[in-house]
């Protein structure tokens, strides 16, 4: 019962994963750009075959870093630098007005706090990655290069494919943080559901990264969750339900706030760990560095979050200023 639990957690999270990499790229466009249409339920993966099922799942987790245990030389492009960021300022942060008018309304007082950008007037923005399905070996080494406060909403089915790929990747100014084990759109489930989907990732994360996540991001986005995910997100004290802005698909940058298309201070900006991720994240910051912006933590801005971010890279200054990188990390 215990083996065929887990494939089928692994057979899930492979289905709903690939299905969000490959098909729609996970997220919905949110009220600004569609009004009417939920465009998450574009989202839902669809019934696939057992064998394709299990096809994909192996293909899922053997995304690995291919290196192995020789080293590599990478070609990576040119990055923009950054001055530190300003000190923090306190700002109020209250749930996302827009998401309570065009969602439905909890008939409780929630706890979570649903945002998609920080009200701060300081020149900074955050960035978040999402999923992790795609294990690219240019990802670490750019991340590393780039020396910039980034949260990754890790799903837990997948951070079980390769702890130690991910745990790479915290000491490059990483903070990992929730996206529910298995990737399901959360709206479609029970409560009971959405509490387990929600709450066996902070604990797992506890032990992996040795840190508890705080924050939480439901798969597929802006109208993929409920008052009932809020209501799970309370039972395991996740305080921040974050959504974002900006959507960076590889050269192009999708600006989801009414308006001229164009950064803002406070903004959080979602990527994916996808086949374009290299292009995507040097496009945006190059396009932030030219908005006179910076990256910024999050966690920060964000009371009752502690920073997070993984490793004596978070200090230091970035040990890899070349172009190219030759990487024995293993
Ligand atoms: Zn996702």
């Amino acid at each position: 019962m215990e083996a065929r639990g887990v494939l089928g957690r692994r057979i899930s999270v492979a289905i709903a994963c690939i299905m969000c990499v490959l098909v729609v790229g996970c997220v919905t466009t949110g009220p600004s750009s569609s009004p009417t249409t939920p465009t998450s339920l574009a989202g839902t993966p669809p019934a696939v075959a057992p064998a394709v099922q299990r096809a994909i799942s192996q293909n899922y987790c053997g995304r690995r870093d291919p290196r192995g245990k020789k080293p590599v030389t990478l070609a990576l492009p040119q990055l923009p630098t950054f001055d530190p960021p300003p000190k923090p300022e306190v700002v109020p942060v209250r749930t996302d007005a827009e998401w309570l008018g065009a969602g439905p309304r909890p008939n409780f007082a929630p706890k979570a706090i649903v945002i998609r950008g920080i009200p701060t007037r300081l020149p900074v923005v955050f960035i978040t990655i999402d999923d992790g399905a795609n294990r690219d070996p240019r990802t670490e080494a750019l991340l590393r290069k780039a020396n910039v406060p980034v949260t990754v909403f890790l799903i837990g089915g997948v951070a079980s494919c390769e702890p130690a790929f991910f745990n790479r990747l915290r000491q490059h100014r990483i903070a990992m943080e929730d996206h529910t084990e298995d990737h399901y759109q959360l709206n479609n489930l029970p409560e009971r559901k959405q509490r387990q989907e929600i709450c066996s990732v902070p604990g797992k994360y506890q032990t992996m990264f040795g840190h508890r996540p705080n924050l939480f991001r439901p798969p597929y986005g802006y109208r993929a969750f409920n008052a009932d995910t809020l209501k799970a997100m309370q039972s395991c004290k996740l305080r921040y339900l974050v959504l974002w802005w900006e959507n960076v698909h590889g050269q192009k940058i999708q600006f989801l706030r009414p308006g001229p298309p164009k950064f803002h201070p406070g903004d959080i900006i979602l990527l994916h760990f996808q086949d374009d991720f290299v292009t995507g994240f040097t496009n945006l910051l190059h396009r932030i560095k030219a908005a006179g912006l910076t990256p910024a933590v999050l966690q920060d801005y964000l009371p009752d979050s502690a920073a997070v971010l993984g490793g004596p890279a978070n200090l230091a200054p970035n040990p890899h200023p070349g172009d190219e990188i030759a990487s024995t990390d293993r």
